[in-house]
């Protein structure tokens, strides 16, 4: 495959991190954009001292200026993948969720991907190439209590992504969205700790008997699966998957 350009957003930390070390390791040049600035530094730097091809941006993927003006940023290095993939969580049920939250979890997580395809989309059409990688969760498609606003976010990427898949069927762009149960990231450990402390539990208690519990494999999902899957997503043979759903939840959603 060509050398493509990779935008992904929350490239510094766990799962997009993962991706982008895996799709530099395939000799693709990588934009880390991330709202952390020095941690896109340094997986940029990372990526570079394992032979790759990076560069850092500070980006914030609600910052609705910033983002449209990405594409002329990145003249001299269209996007030809866009992942997006940057978020948070907050846990609280309903009652109590501040107002600010909830819509900072559905700004980061469904504005965000609607201004960044937005912005990069365009380009790709002239192109006839693109490839749009959403991450979304298993919580895209089932719910878990205290969990409103990012269950929300996560059901509400789906629905765009179908939508765009409609909307890009006359050129060579697809969209489509992984949806991993939990992966072993900075954003679950702090979701264990905040649980076993909740729950009076041991932080190994959480994992067995909430995490891990619903998934039949009893298995945290793996950064390289999901890379696989991105890569395979962006390939020339998925040309035709699009507007889906790629779930990996060790079969929880079997039952
Ligand atoms: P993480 O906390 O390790 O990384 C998230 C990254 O997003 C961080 O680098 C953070 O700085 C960045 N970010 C946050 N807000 C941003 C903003 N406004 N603009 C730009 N960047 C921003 O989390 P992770 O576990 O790697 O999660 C990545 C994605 O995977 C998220 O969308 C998350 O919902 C999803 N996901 C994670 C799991 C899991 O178990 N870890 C499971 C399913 C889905």
């Amino acid at each position: 495959m060509n050398s493509l350009n990779i935008f992904i957003t929350g490239g510094a930390s766990g799962i997009g991190l993962g991706i982008a070390q895996a799709l530099a390791a395939d000799g693709h040049h990588i934009i880390v954009a991330d709202i952390n600035q020095d941690a896109a530094t340094t997986a940029a730097r990372q990526i570079e001292a394992s032979g790759g091809s990076a560069q850092a941006m500070a980006v914030d993927v609600c910052n609705v200026q910033q983002v449209a003006a990405l594409a002329d940023d990145l003249a001299d290095t269209p996007v030809d993948v866009l992942i997006n993939n940057a978020g948070i969580q907050h846990v609280s049920r309903l009652e109590d969720f501040p107002a600010e939250k909830w819509q900072q979890l559905i700004n980061i997580m469904l504005v965000g991907p609607a201004l960044l395809t937005q912005a990069f989309l365009p380009g790709m059409r002239q192109r006839n190439f693109g490839r749009i990688v959403n991450v979304g969760s298993i919580h895209s498609v089932i719910a878990s209590p205290y969990k409103s606003a990012y269950v929300a976010a996560k059901h509400g990427l789906l629905g765009f992504a179908k939508t765009v898949a409609l909307e890009t069927g006359d050129c060579d762009v697809t969209i489509n969205t992984l949806c991993p149960a939990y992966v072993k990231t900075p954003l679950v450990e702090q979701q264990i700790a905040a649980q076993a402390k909740e729950n009076n539990l041991t932080e190994e208690e959480v994992v067995s008997k909430i995490m891990l519990e619903p998934m039949p494999k009893k298995q945290f999902i793996s950064v390289e699966e999901l890379a696989d899957t991105a890569r395979f997503l962006i390939s020339h043979s998925a040309r035709n998957i699009t507007g889906q759903t790629m779930i990996l939840d060790g079969g929880w959603t079997a039952r």
